[in-house]
């Protein structure tokens, strides 16, 4: 790319976009990130639909969505609106359309905003392997503007908004004959409409770039920014806003750390102007989780996040180094860290900080192993401590030994000023020692840390704690521990790992990082749940991470699992089955909720087996991304079964289905039964 998808990789500067009119709500531009939703009623059920959408409102949803799967329903978008009027429910309303371009003519007069999915506007999903010479590409293309200009032209002329809203799993067969199922062939399906609404001279576009996969959601939509920075010179619409979101997230906590890593890291790129986290719950939760996500950066953003000029050679070396658009691992050496290995190519560790060392070592091992016992399907990776004063030190060696008597073979992992590492090394499994700013710890204290980890043979991560970070990556290299590891403290956590990692390649340094996050006792539960997602997972998806350390979530069994569950959504480790399931809107054809609850139930166990449940087998079998098996609403009370992409068993009743899917599953080898 001849642009960079972001200037200023270390500040978060967001990135400049038109605003576009969605009725009389601006998105993009100076205005704050808008959240929004969708109805999951049936359209043509006009109360049930008013009802909801004025629930949305209540609790601060800005635009709302409703499906118009045929002309009927498009229609009736005008009784709906005509509701909400005599409501006094003053709310902009955003068509969704698939496979249906008279319905987008028809909603046009009706609402605010049309969306389009690219990938279904003008084509039908078929699966088809077809070979396209570069005439015939460009014929097809052309076929598709033709179908496309009558909406363009019509909503030009009534002043309505436009999302192109790709999604990676309803890519055209076209563009996944010459794309694959990629990013590129993501952003290319936008740019292809893109180019007929700058044809007619029309800018009031939004663009989403949505997966499942937040990997790929993230890589899209950089990818898309780049592209549209590229043709700037050539294009009067380089500057049209985002719309984020990960799609068919699920439900609970997976789908919150999912979102949170997804929409997140955007964020924390400065991409993004409008937001809608996907949940297959109540769309009402949705609200809450949207603002929460938005809350963060309406701030920096309003504040304008100034590029340090400090920086500006690390953002450079760093938008070298690291490929935004394809996700690989940052290449580091492999570590002992008492009975474990970390960095190289092992697994990301999950690790939990139990803060100050317990005074009674025995009941503060019981108690932990108590509660790590409660999530079966996890393990602790290393037990961090905190150590300052001679009694603090003699607390280290009871406590290593009352973990082994309780069957926790986890190393322990001592914070420990560099004054003091003398004192605990050798009864630790890896010490952590602060390098604070200016006027910190001298360098000679430094320099004797590093020699009393290297007698007693354990790493030593050095924990950054200031805001010049490529001086303390400087300072700490300087001391010459042999088993080094770095970590970073910041209020910008984000952004300060890249900037350590960009030091760290300038420096030619090959340490691991660990990813430190302590829950803000001053957040809701759910706020801190993503803020865990979002800190965590961002320079995860970024490659940068060979642990994460979690602290102050409370109850230490799902504070680790949450570790998990974050480097599950990011897609690093696998440790439950993950289930794609959609939101459901007006086509759903049964309670997605329950069903989705049932099946996970069923199947939750099976770790590395990509499930999806979908509420329609209009969209659904197109949606279903990368799953593995598919459960695809296809009649009120039937399901149509598939694996991969392949329908294997079509109407099945709802009262059978949950069997048959096992039975599927177990058919193909991958069925195992659940731990007691
Ligand atoms: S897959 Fe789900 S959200 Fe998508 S159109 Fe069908 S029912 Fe609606």
């Amino acid at each position: 790319m001849s642009q960079p998808y972001v200037e200023h990789p270390f500040a978060g500067v967001r990135r400049a976009t038109r605003e576009v009119p969605v009725g009389d709500v601006g998105v993009g531009g100076s205005n704050p990130l808008r959240v929004q939703s969708m109805t999951t009623t049936n359209t043509l059920d006009t109360q049930a639909t008013a009802d909801q959408v004025q629930r949305l409102v209540d609790v601060g949803c800005e635009i709302v969505r409703i499906t118009a799967p045929g002309q009927k329903e498009a229609q009736n978008l005008g009784a709906i609106a005509t509701e909400l009027g005599r409501r006094g429910v003053r709310v902009p309303l955003v068509a969704d359309i698939h496979f249906a371009p008279n319905a987008a003519m028809i909603a046009a007069e009706h609402v605010e905003k049309i969306r389009i999915n690219p990938g279904n506007y003008a084509d039908k999903k078929k699966f088809a392997v077809l070979e396209y010479s570069d005439a015939e590409y460009a014929e097809e293309v052309e076929r598709v503007a033709q179908r496309f200009r009558p909406l363009v032209r019509r909503c030009k002329e009534l002043g309505r908004a436009m999302r192109i809203g790709t999604n990676h799993g309803s890519l055209s067969d076209r563009i996944m004959n010459r794309y694959g199922d990629t990013p590129a062939g993501m952003v290319e399906s936008a740019l292809e409409f893109l180019d007929v609404c700058e044809n007619e001279g029309f800018g009031d576009v939004v663009f989403s770039m949505k997966s499942s996969n937040a990997q790929v959601a993230i890589q899209a939509y950089r990818l898309l920014a780049a592209r549209l920075a590229e043709r700037a010179a050539a294009s009067r619409l380089a500057d049209l806003p985002f719309h984020l979101g990960v799609t068919e997230a699920g439900d609970g906590v997976d789908a919150r750390v999912k979102s949170a890593i997804g929409i997140g890291s955007l964020l924390e790129d400065g991409i993004g102007d409008t937001i809608r986290v996907s949940l297959t719950e109540d769309p009402v939760k949705e609200v809450p989780v949207a603002r929460a996500l938005a809350r963060r950066y309406d701030a920096r953003f309003a504040a304008g996040s100034k590029p340090d000029a400090a920086a500006a050679a690390g953002e450079r070396i760093w938008l070298e180094t690291v490929d935004p658009y394809v996700h690989e691992r940052r290449a580091t050496r492999e570590l002992a860290c008492g009975t474990t290995r970390l960095g190289g190519d092992r697994d990301v560790r999950v690790e939990l900080d139990l803060g100050p060392v317990p005074t009674d070592a025995g009941s503060a091992a019981r108690e932990l192993r108590t509660s790590l016992a409660a999530q079966p399907d996890v393990g602790c990776e290393g037990v961090g401590v905190a150590v300052s004063g001679a009694a603090a030190q003699a607390r280290v060696a009871p406590f290593q030994m009352a973990l082994r008597d309780a069957g926790i073979e986890a190393p322990l992992v001592v914070a420990v000023p560099a004054e003091e590492a003398a004192a605990v090394a050798p009864a630790a499994g890896r010490i952590a020692v602060p390098v604070p700013g200016e006027g910190g710890t001298p360098p000679q204290a430094l320099s004797d840390a590093a020699r009393a980890a290297d007698s007693a043979g354990v790493p030593l991560e050095w924990m950054l704690c200031g805001p010049d970070v490529e001086a303390l990556v400087d300072a700490a290299l300087a001391a010459g521990a042999s088993r080094p590891l770095f970590s970073v403290a910041s209020n910008h956590p984000v952004h300060a790992v890249r900037r350590m990692v960009a030091r760290l390649a300038a420096r030619g340094c090959d340490a691991p990082v660990v990813l430190r996050h302590r829950s803000d006792a001053t957040l809701d539960a759910e706020s801190a749940l993503l803020a865990a997602g979002t800190d965590l997972g961002a320079p995860l998806c970024d490659g940068v991470g060979d642990a994460v350390v979690l602290s102050g979530f409370g109850d230490a069994g799902r504070t680790v699992a949450l570790g998990y569950r974050i480097l599950q959504g990011a897609r690093l480790r696998t440790t439950w089955t993950e289930f794609i399931s959609c939101p459901s809107c007006g086509r759903t054809l049964f309670d997605l909720e329950e069903t989705t609850a049932r099946i996970k139930a069923r199947t939750g166990h099976l770790d590395g087996v990509k499930i999806a449940i979908m509420g329609c087998i209009v969209n659904g079998p197109g949606e279903m991304a990368d799953a593995d098996f598919g459960y695809v609403g296809s009649g009120p009370a039937s399901v149509n079964l598939y694996v991969g992409k392949e329908l294997v068993e079509r109407n099945v009743p709802t009262e059978e289905s949950d069997d048959r899917l096992v039975e599927l599953i177990r058919k193909h080898g991958r069925w195992k039964d659940p731990a007691d």
